[in-house]
């Protein structure tokens, strides 16, 4: 599977390079390192701010719509270098209290309590996944895997829209999870128009957050 593509990405790691959401580079002692990359690290920030500044929910709402997106970013990441405080959330923590604690009916206890239903904690382990040996990637396994749970748990259509998105949000542009479900969305808002071209896959949360300022239902 594009041997050549991938060797190329292999040899250029120690200045680093991005792939699927993460960002690989080899250390000075040889070891391989992997975090979120900079561009995903920003759309999941992004998608978080959304749901946090949303004047529409409640901080309950608020928690039941953070969790699936925050675990599932988590677990999508648990073989990375997760520790530190950028990845572990400490600014969407601080944040995202605030705006809890703010709320008239919740007390400090009642928004910590909250915070953590929002931001649920995944176990995470270093380099778990890496295995590199000879011509072949790391990840081979893990595209494999996409898809071949995406077409399992959707239909035609969108096991179609997904695999021509490359299993990706149209939306946010992250990786779809198994947290989270997957909507297809009708871009001109005919929900007669079965159209390939009319159809994008995107998550849930970004569906609703699509619809809040529309009037269709699509
Ligand atoms: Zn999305
Ligand atoms: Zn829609």
């Amino acid at each position: 599977m594009r041997v050549s593509e991938k060797k190329t990405k292999i040899t250029a790691a120690t200045d680093g390079f991005d792939f699927l959401g993460w960002h690989f580079k080899v250390k000075g002692n040889g070891k391989f390192r992997s975090t979120p990359s900079v561009d995903n690290f920003k759309k999941f920030r992004k998608k978080v701010k959304n749901i946090v500044n949303n004047s529409n929910y409640g901080s309950k709402v608020k928690a039941e719509k953070l969790a699936p997106i925050v675990r599932g970013w988590r677990n999508y990441h648990k073989f990375c270098k997760m520790s530190g405080s950028r990845f572990s959330l400490w600014h969407i923590n601080r944040r995202t209290f605030k705006v809890f604690n703010k709320e008239t009916k919740n007390t400090k206890e009642s928004a910590i309590k909250l915070i953590e239903k929002a931001l649920p904690k995944v176990p995470y382990s270093e380099n778990r996944h890496v295995m590199v040996t000879g011509n072949k990637s790391p990840f081979d396994g893990d595209i494999t895997y996409w898809s071949q749970r995406n077409s399992k748990l959707y239909d035609g259509h969108t096991s179609k829209v997904l695999k021509r998105q490359n299993h990706s949000c149209a939306k946010c542009g992250l990786k779809f999870t198994s947290e989270e479900r997957v909507h297809l969305h009708h871009i001109d808002g005919n929900h007669n128009n079965w159209k390939t071209k009319n159809l994008e896959a995107i998550h849930e949360s970004c569906h609703n957050y699509t619809h809040m300022s529309k009037s269709c239902k699509a």
